[in-house]
């Protein structure tokens, strides 16, 4: 695998490429986005940005776990060709003056708790990471699951010729959804860490028992992450593509949550089914988030 941290230097020909945007800290999670990826193109590039325009709290961006060597490693057993790894400078040189906002999408659940930044860091470094490595395939994860449904509006809204590709999120054996923060959870707060995972599994079960009332379906959530001493920063049944609330589970809705565990912050989602429509909600608890875009690369 060879590094590469200069964009004149990502030349990647006519080659048919994938690309999987990473902050680093790499995990299961991000591995199964570069099996993924090896599967389908001629070339993987992972990139490895810690991106700070993404970080609304400075303390966050400064305790971020950094360690390319081992990313390295990482990403190259999963797949990767090539790991673009730029400096804050190459991203964001003197005079950079151009952001990505995606209206509406970026102000609600994180946008709420995290401020306009948060989208606009993230749709700006990935419509420019886009821009570089032009992959035909583009790799993101349901684990963040909002920000998924932002990077599928810009991509469509600006005519990017990419295919959003998500990919199912990775959990640990108890539940909780893997992340790079999860290693920052003190013992006892990583037991209370499966409070989120729990809530969503709660909710799934009873949909699945024919519960089709979201304040009925946000209700037992709720009570499961009480019962683990979590309370919830956000806890929504809301539409996956328009993020509006759901006040019934008539058709396929995302239940999204946050909240902290100490100092650190966890999110996690899930797709529920109303029950009549199918019974794979109470079957798996965790639904991948289907393919919503045509599956056909575009040129
Ligand atoms: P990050 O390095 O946290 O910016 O994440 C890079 C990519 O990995 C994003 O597309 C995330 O959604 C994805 N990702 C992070 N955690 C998981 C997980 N547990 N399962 C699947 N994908 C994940």
């Amino acid at each position: 695998m060879k590094v590469v941290r200069r964009i004149a230097d990502l030349r990647l020909g006519s080659a048919d490429v994938g690309l999987v945007p990473t902050m680093g800290a790499l995990h299961e999670g991000h591995r199964a986005l570069f099996r993924a990826a090896r599967t389908e193109n001629d070339v993987v590039v992972g990139s490895l940005f810690v991106n700070p325009a993404q970080f609304d709290e400075h303390a966050d961006l400064e305790r971020y776990p950094r360690d390319e060597r081992r990313d390295g490693e990482l990403a190259s057993q999963a797949g990767a060709d090539i790991l673009f790894a730029p400096t804050v400078d190459e991203m964001y040189p003197a005079g950079f003056a151009t952001s990505v906002e995606v209206l509406g999408l970026s102000e609600r659940l994180e946008g709420v708790s995290r401020g306009g930044e948060h989208f606009r860091g993230v749709s700006t470094v990935v419509t420019k990471l886009l821009g570089m490595a032009q992959p035909h395939v583009a790799y993101f994860g349901q684990k963040d699951a909002q920000q998924l449904v932002v990077i599928r509006r810009l991509v469509a809204d600006l005519n990017l010729p990419v295919r959003v590709q998500a990919c199912p999120t990775v959990r640990e054996r108890d539940g909780l959804a893997m992340s790079s923060r999860n290693a920052r959870l003190a013992p006892a707060e990583r037991s209370r860490a499966v409070a989120l995972s729990e809530a969503l599994r709660a909710a799934a079960q009873r949909a699945g028992e024919g519960e089709r009332s979201a304040e009925a379906l946000l209700d037992v959530a709720l009570a499961a992450m009480l019962a683990r001493d979590v309370q919830p920063e956000y806890l929504e049944l809301v539409d996956p593509e328009t993020l509006h609330p759901c006040e019934q589970l008539t058709r396929e809705a995302l239940l999204a949550v946050a909240a902290r565990v100490g100092e650190t912050r966890l999110i996690d989602n899930a797709i529920l089914r109303p029950s009549a429509a199918s019974t794979e909600a109470t079957q798996t608890n965790y639904t991948p988030h289907e393919e919503r875009l045509p599956r056909k690369a575009i040129a």
